[in-house]
């Protein structure tokens, strides 16, 4: 039987996503060639990113004068490319997590950084909530979900300067409204692909206004022009986004996903402040419900490999948390089933009776 993969990323694809992928890099399209060994440019992937990038702009609702762009790098690439392409003066951002923090750093080495609020001080277990942004400032820069401290901001800010989102871990989770945001990016292996992909939704004018000379390869309007074609696109990857897209389509969009999201994390929320063995370390209000984080109560502590083996015994997989939070982390991404959740409610149960 497969394991139940709770992994924070690269994690849990839909079934069907894995399959076809498979399908594809064996025999795409009745080719008997290769996915893997075709031309990016030839009818067959060029219809493929058409409907990845039409599937992407209908299901997050993306408004006119915005464009999707695919690239490599992940995000990672995108916490320098974004100051490279925005930042003249300045930047204003908002620290609620190790991610956060690392994009932070790299527009440092373009202009002034305003840190409007950090929550490091209390080890990012919540959302600061009270702070002015700049309204001189470039961007505004935030991290809508912190994979590894398991926080979420579950509404859309209102900013006076373009918002900027690394979605990385909560893109197409829940309903958004893209005309608030100037540009959101992320990485594709936590809820959308395999990982070499990193997709980028940006407005486009905000773009042009820096001083500064960009790099060709580093300057989203190349991209743009050329279709996320300027240089050989991460084919598989996309590919794979594509079927993903098709499945989530499939079943709903991304209202059903946000409601089915929302049951599964309600659920194991539930247990968690229910059973005496654990204790969530976000604050309630800002829990994520992509990222679960948990560690074992006070006076428990010492259970903690005890339930690790207890969960690998069960067929949960994935489960550790973060090494800068401890314990534990149920990643319930959107190809996570409610009995997945479900299965790791039971072995929590089952584990307070034998502790009991
Ligand atoms: C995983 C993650 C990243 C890093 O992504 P890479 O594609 O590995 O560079 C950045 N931000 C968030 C919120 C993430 O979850």
């Amino acid at each position: 039987m497969k394991k139940i993969n709770f992994s924070a990323g690269p994690s849990i694809l839909p079934q069907q996503t894995i399959e076809e992928t498979a399908k594809a890099i064996l025999d795409f399209n009745s080719s008997t060639l290769s996915l893997m060994e075709v031309s990016h440019r030839g009818k067959d992937f060029i219809a493929v990113m058409d409907e990845t990038i039409a599937l992407f702009k209908e299901l997050l609702n993306v408004p006119e004068g915005y464009s999707v762009i695919f690239l490599g790098g992940g995000a990672s690439l995108q916490f320098c490319m974004v100051p490279f392409n925005l930042l003249e003066k300045k930047a204003a951002y908002l620290n609620t997590g190790t991610w956060a923090s690392k994009a932070q750093k790299e527009a440092k080495l373009f202009g002034e950084v305003i840190e409007v609020a950090s929550s490091k001080a209390d080890n990012f277990s919540y959302i600061p909530k009270d702070y002015t942004i700049p309204a001189d400032a470039d961007y505004f820069h935030i991290t809508t979900n912190n994979t590894i401290f398991g926080t979420e901001l579950h509404t859309d800010l209102d900013s006076p300067v373009p918002l900027i989102a690394d979605m990385s871990s909560d893109i197409f989770s829940r309903v958004i409204d893209v005309s608030k945001y100037g540009l959101i990016y992320g990485g594709a292996q936590k809820n959308l692909a395999p990982a070499g992909l990193t997709f980028v939704i940006v407005k486009d004018e905000i773009l042009g206004k820096v001083s500064r000379k960009i790099p060709t390869m580093l300057d989203y309007k190349t991209h743009i022009e050329n279709e996320s074609m300027f240089n050989t696109p991460p084919v598989v990857p996309i590919y794979a986004a594509m079927q993903t897209l098709r499945w989530l389509k499939a079943n709903g969009g991304v209202p059903a996903m946000e409601k089915k999201n929302k049951e599964k994390a309600a659920l194991l929320y539930a247990e968690i402040d229910r059973n005496p063995l654990f204790v969530g370390t976000a604050a309630k209000e800002d829990r994520s419900i992509m990222n679960v984080c948990f560690v074992m109560a006070k006076g428990h502590e010492e259970k903690e490999a005890d339930f690790s083996k207890f969960a690998v015994s069960k067929g949960l997989d994935g489960l550790k948390g973060h090494r800068s939070v401890g314990g534990f982390r149920a990643s319930i991404y959107n190809a996570m089933p409610v009995e997945g959740v479900q299965a790791l409610i039971d072995a929590m149960k089952e584990f307070e009776k034998q502790n009991a």
